[in-house]
């Protein structure tokens, strides 16, 4: 459903191709030249053969060394800060689940101007308006998530119920009795919640009046979108975002209601997060259809900036990224996060994507979408061996065997490598609330 278009900063958002590539030409400039003051950033740089001040030639851009988490490791408490730490008003972490938290400093402009306006784009982009009513639920503490959703619904004049992860109990009625129109929540837990409702005799499609979803962390897939859409009451709208605490918030990429369809976000703030694609082992940009990483380049951020942070997060640049309908003809758009680089898996020498095989079992019904795991036995280093369990709804039409065989079959033909597929009763695989561990390997 295509609704009116509406901008929070038109003049930029609205900017040609051309026009956008010479701004953020111009604060790689700048930023060079802040950078270039910094010990720290000076011998970075100096690790290619290279200083700040190159970040500003368009010829040596492409040869700035990456930033990768080894590096943010090695500079442990605080990597790459650039400002004083008596100018830093606040910390965020990164989740920290493959090793310790790497902290990220927000100046008072990066929290009071700039995280706000890059959180109002991606809320307007997506469809709320001032007057809307927020559920928010993704975390605080050190996590960014909900301080960035927060920020971006005060800012665009709705009414925020900053109300965090879990306490579904009460989810359920405050949803029918505060009648929240938006949420910024993760879509496994939404669905979770609706279970919980229908149980408690209280009816989403009904009671509720959400009409709009924000769906950051992990990607949905558009089986899942439409089958949490059908949940919802009419026009509820599922809409994918992106963005990661290096970025300096979830604030990358957004559906924008021409882009919802296709399964396609904006890079809605690229004249403040330059992102590049490039292919994972070249290092070269993709071209339009292509696969590749998601590298980033904070324009703006004062404290603890980042120049080509590697997210290890792999997504298709759209066939037609320029001149989206909603008029932001300047702000690339790509699909959904398809994997990490990290966690592509070398199946008997196929390359396999835990998202792939979500998206085969998110597409067969009578499946349970939020539950499955993946086991890979492993012997020698060689992956020889894939299992891919499932559970059956009660409900379905089809026996465990039959689901069982069908998965595995359009496992086999999407992804040309035969893996097993046991198929389980309701309730029996673990479900995750946060980042889900859905690889599992095992040595033989
Ligand atoms: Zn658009």
């Amino acid at each position: 459903m295509i609704t009116d278009t509406a901008y929070w900063e038109p003049d930029i958002e609205r900017l040609s191709r051309q026009d956008m590539v010479a701004l953020q030409q111009h604060k790689l400039t700048v930023l060079g030249q802040r950078l270039a003051a910094s010990e720290t950033w000076r011998s970075h740089f100096a690790t290619a053969g290279m200083k700040p001040e190159d970040i500003g030639h368009p010829e040596a851009f492409g040869e700035l060394p990456m930033l990768e988490k080894t590096d943010l490791r090695a500079l442990y408490p605080y990597p790459l800060l650039t400002v004083e730490r008596s100018q830093v008003r606040r910390f965020c972490a990164t989740s920290g689940t493959t090793g310790l938290p790497v902290m990220f400093g927000f100046t008072e402009r990066d929290l009071g101007d700039l995280l706000p306006r890059q959180m109002a784009r991606i809320y307007v982009a997506g469809g709320a308006r001032a007057g809307d009513i927020v559920y928010q639920g993704y975390g605080y503490g050190l996590w960014l998530g909900g301080l960035g959703f927060d920020l971006g619904a005060e800012t665009i004049g709705a009414t925020c119920f900053p109300v965090g992860p879990g306490r579904g109990e009460l989810a359920i009625q405050w949803l029918r009795d505060q009648g929240h129109t938006v949420c910024s929540v993760s879509a496994f837990w939404l669905m979770s919640v609706v279970a919980q409702a229908k149980e408690a005799g209280i009816d989403p499609k009904r009671d509720w009046r959400l009409r709009l979803g924000f769906f950051g962390g992990q990607s949905i897939s558009a089986g899942f979108r439409s089958e949490l859409e059908a949940e919802m009451p009419e026009g509820f709208q599922a809409v994918n975002s992106y963005g990661t605490t290096e970025a300096g918030g979830p604030n990358v990429g957004i559906a924008c209601p021409h882009s919802h369809d296709r399964n396609e976000m904006h890079l809605i703030n690229e004249d403040t997060v330059l992102t590049e694609i490039l292919d994972p082992q070249t290092l070269e940009p993709v071209g339009p259809g292509g696969e590749g990483e998601i590298v980033l380049t904070t324009l703006e951020k004062e404290a603890s900036p980042v120049v080509r942070w590697r997210t290890r997060d792999l997504v298709r640049l759209s066939e037609n990224p320029y001149d989206c309908p909603c008029g932001r003809r300047g702000l690339p758009l790509i699909g959904p996060i398809v994997g990490r680089s990290d966690d592509m898996l070398k199946i008997r020498g196929t390359m396999v994507f835990p998202s792939q095989v979500e998206d085969v079992i998110a597409a067969t019904p009578g499946t349970v979408k939020e539950a499955w795991q993946i086991y890979i036995d492993r012997s020698d280093r060689v992956l020889e061996e894939g299992t891919v369990a499932i559970e059956r709804r009660p409900e379905s039409n089809a026996g465990t065997e039959q689901l069982a065989k069908q998965v595995a079959d359009t496992l086999r033909a999407r992804l040309g490598v035969r893996l097993k597929v046991e198929c389980h009763d309701l309730g029996t695989l673990p479900r995750y609330e946060g980042k889900a561990e859905r690889v599992i390997i095992r040595d033989k």
